[in-house]
């Protein structure tokens, strides 16, 4: 049965970067049923993700995306999701989709009102901090990381003072309060080349201490690394990875990504951030991949290229998967939740993270 939601809009007037907008739209489709309109409307999407969404669930996402779709555009919103978010999400409703470097890049630059982030809370945060003037909404506040609360902007106070002088780089997947007591940000795209723009043989690199281990492995920089670890990509082995080769036999190739344990990271032909592993298997078109990251990764970019084969290791993340089509289409129609980051603390954070975004991308 197409579930249907139950609540009802109030009459809401709320001002955008000093914009009235009225919030009572009504919901595009009267109902959240398998329609023939709603299946024209979606029927492109569907060709689309026919490979890793099976006909008989399309009639449940269906209503959700038309819906969706039709609703962003009278809110001036754009989606903005994560590489990690789930097929129906990233290709059925998403302007943009990429990794946390392309998420920030994208959500300073656009000129919609409202932006809708699908995926987790340090993300819609950056993007706050970046835009402002902009409503930057989040389907699901829950939606959290192990990097983001293994560390707060007291430890990095504290290793200031145990360590005075020495830059700290921290990685995107942080708090606001981390990113304002931070000298520069980075993300798993260009973390060498921001430890190397400082010009210093010393930084502190903050929370992922398997990415710091392997940016250290990288470059002639000291770092002095955190415990923070991501919770789905620490839990990969080496020795999973052996058996993957083991079974896969010649022409498998292997991406991981750099927040994996380091005996992870030496058994892989290539590492790279999410956006790294895309374009690599479009410029070497493997005959068979193995992603070592997380789980919706593979259906997502397994749709662009069906000449590749992707056995897919089930790593998921608890936290982008609080994020889905009925979430995001709740938020979009009551506006809620909406991200707030106090003003001296974004502003301060802001230099952080466009600190980094002139240093750009490197993979
Ligand atoms: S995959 Fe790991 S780093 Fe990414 S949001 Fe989930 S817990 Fe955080």
């Amino acid at each position: 049965m197409i579930p249907a939601l139950s609540y009802r809009l109030d009459m809401l007037n709320l001002s955008i970067g000093g914009k009235k907008m009225n919030l009572e739209s009504p919901r595009p489709y009267a109902s959240l049923d398998y329609t023939p309109d709603v299946e024209r409307a979606t029927a492109q999407i569907h060709e689309k993700v026919r490979s890793v969404i099976p006909d008989l669930e399309w009639p449940v996402f269906a209503p959700y995306i038309a819906a969706i779709n039709e609703l962003k555009r009278q809110r001036n919103a754009v989606i903005l999701a994560h590489n990690y978010q789930t097929p129906e999400i990233f290709h059925g409703v998403a302007d943009y989709v990429g990794d946390s470097l392309g998420l920030a890049q994208f959500g300073a630059k656009t000129d919609a009102d409202v932006i809708v982030l699908a995926g987790v809370h340090f993300m819609a945060e950056t993007a706050k901090i970046l835009s402002p003037e902009k409503m930057v909404l989040i389907p699901d506040p829950k939606a959290g990381c192990s990097l983001a609360a293994s560390i707060t902007g007291a430890d990095v106070r504290l290793l200031r003072e145990r360590y005075p002088g020495v830059p700290v780089v921290t990685y995107v997947n942080t708090s606001a309060d981390v990113k304002a007591e931070s000298d520069i940000c980075c993300t798993s795209a260009n973390a060498v080349a921001i430890v190397e723009s400082l010009g210093v043989d010393k930084v502190i690199f903050l929370p992922d201490e398997f990415l710091g281990k392997w940016v250290a492995s990288q470059t002639d920089v000291q770092l002095i690394l955190w415990k923070g670890h991501c919770e789905v990509h620490e839990r990969f082995t080496g020795e999973e990875l052996r058996a993957y080769r083991a079974a896969q036999g010649e022409g498998v190739e292997i991406l991981a990504h750099p927040e994996c344990p380091p005996d992870v990271l030496a058994e892989a032909d290539f590492v790279g951030s999410t956006a790294a592993m895309i374009k690599r298997v479009g410029d070497t078109r493997p005959r068979r991949v193995v992603m070592i990251t997380e789980c919706s990764m593979s259906d997502n970019v397994a749709v662009e290229f069906p000449d590749v084969e992707f056995v897919r290791p089930c790593n998921l993340c608890p936290h982008m998967k609080r994020i889905t089509l009925p979430k995001i289409l709740k938020s979009l129609e009551t506006m809620e939740t909406q991200v707030e980051v106090d003003p001296e603390t974004g502003a301060r954070a802001r230099l952080a993270v466009e600190r980094m975004l002139a240093v750009g991308r490197r993979d």
